[in-house]
Protein backbone atom coordinates (compact mmCIF):
# COMPACT_ATOMS: atom_id res chain seq x y z
CA UNK A 1 0.00 0.00 0.00
CA UNK A 2 1.51 3.64 -0.87
CA UNK A 3 2.31 5.99 1.88
CA UNK A 4 1.23 9.43 1.24
CA UNK A 5 2.58 12.41 3.22
CA UNK A 6 0.37 14.69 4.82
CA UNK A 7 1.02 17.42 6.47
CA UNK A 8 4.39 15.68 8.31
CA UNK A 9 2.77 12.45 8.30
CA UNK A 10 2.87 9.81 6.68
CA UNK A 11 -0.60 8.20 5.69
CA UNK A 12 -2.30 4.87 4.09
CA UNK A 13 -3.60 6.23 0.27
CA UNK A 14 -7.20 5.32 1.60
CA UNK A 15 -6.74 8.03 4.41
CA UNK A 16 -5.21 10.54 2.80
CA UNK A 17 -7.69 12.58 2.36
CA UNK A 18 -8.48 16.50 2.54
CA UNK A 19 -11.45 18.98 3.43
CA UNK A 20 -14.39 19.94 0.73
CA UNK A 21 -13.34 23.70 2.13
CA UNK A 22 -9.85 23.63 0.96
CA UNK A 23 -9.38 26.55 -1.62
CA UNK A 24 -7.60 23.71 -3.55
CA UNK A 25 -10.29 21.77 -4.46
CA UNK A 26 -12.55 25.06 -4.13
CA UNK A 27 -10.72 27.47 -6.48
CA UNK A 28 -7.79 25.56 -7.70
CA UNK A 29 -6.09 28.07 -5.00
CA UNK A 30 -2.61 26.26 -4.84
CA UNK A 31 0.55 24.90 -6.94
CA UNK A 32 2.02 21.78 -7.64
CA UNK A 33 5.35 19.78 -8.91
CA UNK A 34 5.19 16.75 -10.86
CA UNK A 35 9.04 14.85 -10.08
CA UNK A 36 10.68 11.79 -11.37
CA UNK A 37 12.23 9.00 -9.20
CA UNK A 38 15.06 7.20 -11.59
CA UNK A 39 17.00 4.67 -9.78
CA UNK A 40 16.36 5.41 -6.60
CA UNK A 41 17.69 9.01 -7.14
CA UNK A 42 15.01 12.18 -7.12
CA UNK A 43 15.46 14.32 -10.68
CA UNK A 44 16.48 17.54 -10.13
CA UNK A 45 14.72 17.28 -6.90
CA UNK A 46 16.55 21.18 -6.11
CA UNK A 47 15.22 22.16 -9.14
CA UNK A 48 11.29 21.51 -9.08
CA UNK A 49 11.33 22.81 -4.98
CA UNK A 50 12.83 25.65 -6.19
CA UNK A 51 10.30 26.42 -9.08
CA UNK A 52 7.30 25.44 -6.31
CA UNK A 53 8.34 27.78 -3.61
CA UNK A 54 8.69 30.39 -6.82
CA UNK A 55 5.08 29.36 -7.86
CA UNK A 56 4.11 29.91 -4.51
CA UNK A 57 5.64 33.15 -4.18
CA UNK A 58 3.97 34.45 -6.91
CA UNK A 59 0.69 33.51 -5.61
CA UNK A 60 1.35 34.95 -1.91
CA UNK A 61 1.21 31.49 -0.24
CA UNK A 62 4.02 30.96 2.39
CA UNK A 63 4.90 27.04 2.49
CA UNK A 64 5.32 26.47 6.58
CA UNK A 65 8.13 24.39 5.59
CA UNK A 66 11.78 25.74 4.61
CA UNK A 67 13.50 24.12 0.81
CA UNK A 68 15.68 21.92 3.23
CA UNK A 69 12.94 20.49 5.01
CA UNK A 70 10.95 20.40 1.53
CA UNK A 71 13.48 18.43 -0.28
CA UNK A 72 14.05 15.91 2.98
CA UNK A 73 9.92 15.47 3.31
CA UNK A 74 10.33 14.74 0.00
CA UNK A 75 12.89 12.05 -0.42
CA UNK A 76 11.69 10.66 3.06
CA UNK A 77 8.69 10.00 1.26
CA UNK A 78 9.76 8.23 -1.44
CA UNK A 79 11.99 6.10 0.43
CA UNK A 80 9.42 5.04 3.01
CA UNK A 81 7.51 3.69 -0.29
CA UNK A 82 10.51 1.71 -1.11
CA UNK A 83 10.14 3.35 -5.16
CA UNK A 84 13.29 3.00 -7.39
CA UNK A 85 11.91 4.48 -10.45
CA UNK A 86 8.64 6.35 -10.25
CA UNK A 87 7.11 9.76 -10.19
CA UNK A 88 6.27 12.17 -7.48
CA UNK A 89 2.67 14.76 -7.45
CA UNK A 90 3.60 17.38 -4.40
CA UNK A 91 0.65 19.58 -4.21
CA UNK A 92 0.53 22.74 -2.19
CA UNK A 93 -3.08 23.89 -1.45
CA UNK A 94 -3.83 26.77 0.55
CA UNK A 95 -6.01 25.14 3.08
CA UNK A 96 -9.40 25.22 4.40
CA UNK A 97 -11.34 28.56 4.13
CA UNK A 98 -14.88 29.41 3.81
CA UNK A 99 -17.00 29.33 0.83
CA UNK A 100 -15.90 32.59 0.04
CA UNK A 101 -12.32 32.99 -2.17
CA UNK A 102 -10.63 35.45 0.06
CA UNK A 103 -7.39 33.48 1.31
CA UNK A 104 -7.17 35.26 4.68
CA UNK A 105 -9.88 33.24 5.44
CA UNK A 106 -7.96 30.23 5.14
CA UNK A 107 -5.52 28.22 7.61
CA UNK A 108 -2.99 25.58 7.10
CA UNK A 109 -1.68 25.33 3.70
CA UNK A 110 -1.71 21.57 2.88
CA UNK A 111 1.36 19.75 2.03
CA UNK A 112 0.86 16.41 0.17
CA UNK A 113 3.24 14.17 -1.44
CA UNK A 114 2.52 11.39 -3.10
CA UNK A 115 4.62 8.68 -4.78
CA UNK A 116 3.22 6.42 -7.76
CA UNK A 117 3.75 5.46 -11.46
CA UNK A 118 3.84 7.24 -14.60
CA UNK A 119 3.84 6.36 -17.73
CA UNK A 120 1.71 8.64 -20.55
CA UNK A 121 3.03 7.39 -24.02
CA UNK A 122 3.62 3.83 -25.11
CA UNK A 123 6.92 2.75 -26.39
CA UNK A 124 5.29 2.72 -29.41
CA UNK A 125 5.00 6.37 -29.87
CA UNK A 126 8.44 7.41 -28.68
CA UNK A 127 10.00 4.90 -32.22
CA UNK A 128 7.77 6.00 -34.36
CA UNK A 129 6.72 9.68 -33.54
CA UNK A 130 3.31 11.36 -32.51
CA UNK A 131 1.14 13.69 -34.20
CA UNK A 132 -0.35 16.97 -32.73
CA UNK A 133 -2.32 19.78 -33.70
CA UNK A 134 -2.70 23.23 -33.10
CA UNK A 135 -5.31 24.07 -30.38
CA UNK A 136 -8.42 26.82 -30.62
CA UNK A 137 -7.55 27.49 -26.86
CA UNK A 138 -4.99 30.01 -26.76
CA UNK A 139 -2.47 29.79 -23.26
CA UNK A 140 -3.54 31.87 -20.50
CA UNK A 141 -1.98 35.56 -20.80
CA UNK A 142 0.93 35.78 -18.43
CA UNK A 143 -0.75 39.04 -17.12
CA UNK A 144 -4.49 37.59 -16.15
CA UNK A 145 -2.87 33.97 -14.98
CA UNK A 146 1.46 33.72 -15.81
CA UNK A 147 1.91 30.10 -17.39
CA UNK A 148 5.70 30.44 -14.81
CA UNK A 149 3.26 29.80 -11.97
CA UNK A 150 2.62 26.03 -12.08
CA UNK A 151 -0.78 26.35 -10.40
CA UNK A 152 -3.54 23.27 -9.60
CA UNK A 153 -5.75 25.21 -11.68
CA UNK A 154 -4.99 23.46 -15.22
CA UNK A 155 -8.65 23.94 -16.84
CA UNK A 156 -6.62 26.09 -19.54
CA UNK A 157 -4.80 22.92 -20.27
CA UNK A 158 -7.24 21.05 -20.04
CA UNK A 159 -9.25 22.67 -22.67
CA UNK A 160 -6.96 22.19 -25.17
CA UNK A 161 -6.26 18.67 -24.01
CA UNK A 162 -9.59 17.97 -24.84
CA UNK A 163 -9.35 19.21 -28.29
CA UNK A 164 -6.31 17.06 -28.85
CA UNK A 165 -8.87 14.21 -27.98
CA UNK A 166 -11.11 15.07 -29.90
CA UNK A 167 -8.86 14.99 -33.16
CA UNK A 168 -7.87 11.41 -31.72
CA UNK A 169 -3.63 12.93 -30.63
CA UNK A 170 -2.53 12.70 -27.79
CA UNK A 171 -1.08 16.32 -27.25
CA UNK A 172 -2.09 19.94 -28.76
CA UNK A 173 0.23 23.13 -29.28
CA UNK A 174 -1.36 26.21 -27.17
CA UNK A 175 -0.16 29.54 -28.83
CA UNK A 176 -0.19 32.26 -26.80
CA UNK A 177 -2.32 36.00 -27.00
CA UNK A 178 -0.11 36.46 -29.61
CA UNK A 179 -0.91 33.83 -31.97
CA UNK A 180 2.91 32.60 -31.29
CA UNK A 181 3.82 28.87 -30.02
CA UNK A 182 3.63 28.69 -26.56
CA UNK A 183 4.05 25.36 -25.64
CA UNK A 184 1.77 22.06 -25.16
CA UNK A 185 -0.86 21.08 -22.72
CA UNK A 186 1.83 19.79 -20.22
CA UNK A 187 4.41 19.57 -22.47
CA UNK A 188 7.22 21.76 -23.62
CA UNK A 189 8.01 22.19 -27.34
CA UNK A 190 11.15 22.28 -29.71
CA UNK A 191 12.07 22.48 -33.30
CA UNK A 192 15.26 22.10 -35.37
CA UNK A 193 15.92 23.81 -38.58
CA UNK A 194 19.25 23.78 -40.20
CA UNK A 195 20.75 22.08 -37.02
CA UNK A 196 19.80 24.87 -34.51
CA UNK A 197 17.65 24.23 -31.83
CA UNK A 198 14.75 26.82 -31.51
CA UNK A 199 11.98 26.41 -28.44
CA UNK A 200 10.37 29.69 -27.46
CA UNK A 201 11.59 31.64 -24.72
CA UNK A 202 10.08 32.04 -21.52
CA UNK A 203 8.43 35.45 -22.06
CA UNK A 204 6.01 33.70 -24.87
CA UNK A 205 4.22 32.71 -21.79
CA UNK A 206 5.18 29.02 -20.98
CA UNK A 207 5.71 27.07 -18.26
CA UNK A 208 9.56 26.90 -17.70
CA UNK A 209 9.99 22.89 -17.86
CA UNK A 210 12.81 21.23 -15.65
CA UNK A 211 13.07 18.58 -18.65
CA UNK A 212 13.35 21.79 -21.08
CA UNK A 213 16.25 23.13 -19.18
CA UNK A 214 18.17 20.25 -19.35
CA UNK A 215 17.38 19.30 -22.62
CA UNK A 216 19.11 22.59 -23.45
CA UNK A 217 21.94 22.06 -20.93
CA UNK A 218 22.73 18.66 -22.90
CA UNK A 219 22.31 19.91 -26.56
CA UNK A 220 25.36 22.84 -25.49
CA UNK A 221 27.68 20.06 -24.59
CA UNK A 222 27.10 18.87 -27.81
CA UNK A 223 27.95 21.65 -29.23
CA UNK A 224 24.09 22.29 -30.85
CA UNK A 225 23.40 25.92 -31.44
CA UNK A 226 20.24 26.33 -28.65
CA UNK A 227 17.92 29.84 -29.14
CA UNK A 228 14.97 30.76 -27.32
CA UNK A 229 12.70 32.65 -29.25
CA UNK A 230 9.53 33.69 -30.91
CA UNK A 231 8.20 31.09 -32.76
CA UNK A 232 4.61 30.83 -34.70
CA UNK A 233 3.17 28.02 -36.70
CA UNK A 234 4.95 28.78 -40.02
CA UNK A 235 8.43 27.54 -38.35
CA UNK A 236 6.61 24.34 -37.59
CA UNK A 237 5.49 23.05 -40.50
CA UNK A 238 9.08 23.91 -42.01
CA UNK A 239 11.26 22.48 -39.10
CA UNK A 240 13.41 20.09 -39.87
CA UNK A 241 12.80 18.28 -36.49
CA UNK A 242 9.78 18.37 -33.72
CA UNK A 243 9.89 17.14 -30.03
CA UNK A 244 8.30 17.49 -26.99
CA UNK A 245 9.88 17.33 -23.11
CA UNK A 246 8.40 17.15 -19.75
CA UNK A 247 8.63 15.34 -16.97
CA UNK A 248 6.02 12.20 -17.70
CA UNK A 249 7.05 12.76 -21.87
CA UNK A 250 10.61 12.76 -20.94
CA UNK A 251 12.09 13.73 -24.59
CA UNK A 252 9.72 12.75 -27.37
CA UNK A 253 9.43 13.11 -30.91
CA UNK A 254 6.60 14.95 -33.22
CA UNK A 255 6.32 14.16 -36.72
CA UNK A 256 3.04 15.28 -37.59
CA UNK A 257 1.23 18.89 -36.91
CA UNK A 258 -2.12 19.65 -37.88
CA UNK A 259 -2.30 16.77 -40.52
CA UNK A 260 1.07 17.84 -42.17
CA UNK A 261 4.36 16.25 -42.25
CA UNK A 262 7.32 17.62 -40.13
CA UNK A 263 10.63 17.11 -41.65
CA UNK A 264 10.57 13.39 -43.34
CA UNK A 265 7.98 12.35 -41.29
CA UNK A 266 9.96 9.95 -39.06
CA UNK A 267 11.94 11.15 -35.57
CA UNK A 268 15.50 13.39 -36.58
CA UNK A 269 18.60 12.72 -36.15
CA UNK A 270 18.74 15.46 -33.11
CA UNK A 271 15.77 14.32 -31.70
CA UNK A 272 17.05 10.53 -31.63
CA UNK A 273 20.66 12.37 -29.92
CA UNK A 274 18.63 13.97 -27.60
CA UNK A 275 16.66 12.02 -26.37
CA UNK A 276 19.52 9.31 -25.98
CA UNK A 277 21.66 12.05 -24.01
CA UNK A 278 18.43 12.54 -21.55
CA UNK A 279 18.34 8.52 -21.04
CA UNK A 280 21.83 8.33 -20.28
CA UNK A 281 21.86 11.85 -18.09
CA UNK A 282 18.83 9.95 -16.27
CA UNK A 283 20.72 6.53 -15.91
CA UNK A 284 18.02 4.79 -17.73
N1 LIG B 1 4.35 22.86 -19.76
C1 LIG B 1 3.31 22.55 -18.99
C2 LIG B 1 2.04 23.31 -19.15
C3 LIG B 1 3.42 21.51 -18.05
O1 LIG B 1 2.39 21.19 -17.26
C4 LIG B 1 4.65 20.82 -17.93
C5 LIG B 1 4.80 19.76 -16.88
N2 LIG B 1 4.22 18.54 -17.23
C6 LIG B 1 5.70 21.16 -18.79
C7 LIG B 1 5.52 22.21 -19.68
C8 LIG B 1 7.01 20.46 -18.73
O2 LIG B 1 7.68 20.82 -17.55
P1 LIG B 1 8.67 19.81 -16.80
O3 LIG B 1 9.72 19.44 -17.77
O4 LIG B 1 9.18 20.59 -15.65
O5 LIG B 1 7.85 18.64 -16.40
Amino acid sequence: MSKIYMNGKLVEKADAVISVYDHGFLYGDGIFEGIRIYNSVVFKLHEHIVRLYESAKSIDLTIPLSIDEMCKAVKDTVQANAKKDGYIRLIVSRGVGNLGLDPRKTTNPQIIIIVDDISIYPEEMYEKGMEIITAATIRNIPNALNPRIKSLNYLNNILAKLEANRAGVPEAIMLNHLGEVAECTADNIFLVKNGVLKTPAPQCGILEGITRNTVMDLARAEKITVEEVVITRHDVFIADECFLTGTAAEVISVVKCDGRKIGDGVPGAMTKLLRERFRKFVGI
